[in-house]
Order: structure tokens, then sequence, then C-alpha cells
């Protein structure tokens, strides 16, 4: 029987003890052992949804799905240069709920909720309940907009927009369209990834019906991540001919080899979605371990050059607070 999205995100996993036992995997053999995985729950909570965790493989602590999710010792390690927020997004933060850092397009943290903490979220610390987009700061937003007509495209991002109730998201877009000058809509999105059973017929119908061009950035970092449901509802995702991108990012011990990423890249291809960008790893605290330098990163780019054709190769950018767009990094 399959549940609505939102009862199986109900029935998610919340205790890292109880992910190793569905996985077959003692804790005592992780770094830290069983202290640990509790003492990095504290510091940022597990939710890992069951159609992810059946991703993961049985019986193997090092599954490149289970390290993205599951808290380690780690956690707790102060780092020099690792803090709450790498982006100084709170510089960009003209009002609740907006962050407007480039000129032709604003973000909405348009849900402060995920269906899955990542551990190495760049946003793990964002002050998300003073950004929640209540309908009074959403009016507020489309005032400004109205007074920057440069701005012609919206990233509903968080959190992750899909955790947002199918109704809900269509008012909000409903209200967006009104803007003359928007021409494209982007969701920025890894609910799909983790809670496929999340593309319904309302939200496909809510995508199809908007006159904006719609661009649906999926967040996948591993091959592993594609799973066959996903597939299928990449293929219901296709019909409403919106464009497929997605964004990883470069996180040592998951994906940082050359190998992988083409394995990612082609996997992407075969289910209609387009390589988007490989993000260089943001230096968010307590997540100093999945960090990769950018001398290596440069190395494993190089060497995904060599294994893919042009256009399946993804950007390798990284973002600095000042920058006026994200920084190709040079090789
Ligand atoms: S915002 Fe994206 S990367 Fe961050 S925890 Fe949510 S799903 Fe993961």
């Amino acid at each position: 029987m399959t549940h609505h999205w939102s009862e199986t995100l109900k029935r998610a996993v919340r205790d890292p003890l109880e992910l190793c036992r569905l996985l077959n995997i003692n804790p005592e053999q992780l770094p830290g052992g069983t202290s640990g995985l509790q003492q990095g729950h504290q510091l940022f909570r597990t939710l890992v949804p069951h159609p992810f965790i059946n991703l993961m493989q049985r019986g193997n602590p090092q599954d490149p799905l289970l390290l993205q999710v599951l808290p380690l010792a780690q956690e707790n390690l102060p780092q020099a240069g690792f803090v709450a927020d790498p982006l100084q997004e709170h510089q960009s933060n003209p009002l609740p709920g907006l962050i407007h850092k480039y000129q032709s397009r604003v973000l909405l943290t348009s849900s402060g909720a995920c269906a899955i903490n990542c551990r190495y979220c760049f946003r793990r610390h964002f002050p998300y309940a003073e950004n929640s987009l209540s309908q009074q700061a959403t009016s507020a937003i489309l005032d400004y907009l109205q007074h920057h007509p440069k701005v012609n495209e919206v990233i509903l991002s968080g959190g992750d927009p899909l955790a947002t109730p199918d109704l809900r998201l269509a008012d909000k877009i409903q209200q967006l369209q009104q803007l003359p000058q928007l021409k494209r809509l982007r969701i920025h999105t890894r609910l799909p990834v983790v809670l496929p059973s999340r593309i319904t017929d309302e939200l496909l119908q809510t995508l199809a019906s908007t006159h904006l061009k719609v661009i649906l950035v999926l967040h996948i970092n591993h091959p592993q991540e594609v799973g066959t449901e996903l597939c299928e509802a990449l293929q219901r995702l296709r019909r409403t001919e919106i464009t497929l991108l997605n964004q990883s990012v470069l996180l040592r011990g998951i994906n940082d080899q050359a190998e992988i990423l083409a394995q990612l890249s082609e996997t992407l291809f075969e289910q209609g979605v387009m390589p988007y960008y490989l993000h260089a790893f943001d230096p968010v605290a307590g997540a100093a371990h999945f960090a990769v330098d950018d001398q290596q990163a440069r190395q494993i780019y190089a060497g995904l050059l060599t294994l893919l054709p042009g256009y399946l190769v993804p950007k390798l950018v990284r973002e600095y607070p000042d920058q006026p767009a994200k920084t190709p990094l040079g090789w």
C-alpha cells in the first residue's frame, strides 16, 4: 500500500540507533560509538524517511547515503574557519523569508522544513523561525519585488519548498506569477529524492499550469540515490515539460572521486536530468569532516572532464559571501 507522502514523512526515522538497527549496523563499530551518535543527534537531529533508507546497503557503515545523514562524534568538533553562516546570508536578508544576493534573482526560504536532515547542509544553523514565509511576509516580499524590476526569477528554497502542502504551494505560485517582470520560477528540492511520492498529481498540475518557466533543481550527490521510485517520479515530471537540473555538493568520503561523479551524470542524463552545479563545500560548523580542499576538488574535476562529454559535466563552483555570482573554481 502506498501512503501519502506526508504520512511517509511522519514515519521517518528520527533516532540514529533505530537507523543502525534497520540497517543491521552495530553502532559501536562507528567512530565515537553509541555515545557519539547520541551526542551528534543532540546537535543536529536525525531525520531520514524510509524510501531513502531503502536505498542504503545493509550492514555497510560506510554506505555513502548513510554517511550523509548519520550523526557522528565529529559533529562536536569545533574547527577554525567553520562557522554557522558560511555564506553570510544574514547580510543579504532584507526581509523575513527573502535572500537577495544576485541582481536578477531572489531566493525565498519558502519552508523551514526538510524531509531529511543532511549533515553537511550549509543552512543547518539558519534561523528559519525568523524567516518563515507567512502571508504577511509574502505580502512584504511581493511589495519589495515590485520595486525591484530587474528581478526576473524567483527561487523557492528553504529548507525544502516541497515540504509545503500542495494547496499552499499553489497559492504562493499564484501570487508570485502576478509580478509582471517575473519570467522563471526555480524550485530547489531534495524531497523527490528522499520521498518520491511527493510528486503528486496536484503538484504536477500546479507546475504545469503556471505561465512561468519552471526549473526544478534536484539535489542528488551520489548515483545510488537514483532509485526506481525516483525514476518513475522523474518520468511524471518530464511530462509537464519543466526543466530538470541537478546540483551536488562535493563531499569527502561520499562522492570525492571522478568515477562516482561521472556515473552520477550518466544516470541523471538517462532520467532526463541535466547536471548543473557541483558545489565546493561550504565551511559550515559541525561538518568539517565532509570538506574537500580546493586543490583536491580541482584534481577530481580534471578527472571528471576526461570521463564525460562537456554537456554532462556540472560546473564546479564556490560561493563567496561578497561576490555578485558563483565563482568557477579555476584549475
Ligand atoms: S536544505 Fe537541503 S541540504 Fe539542507 S538539510 Fe534540507 S534537504 Fe538537506
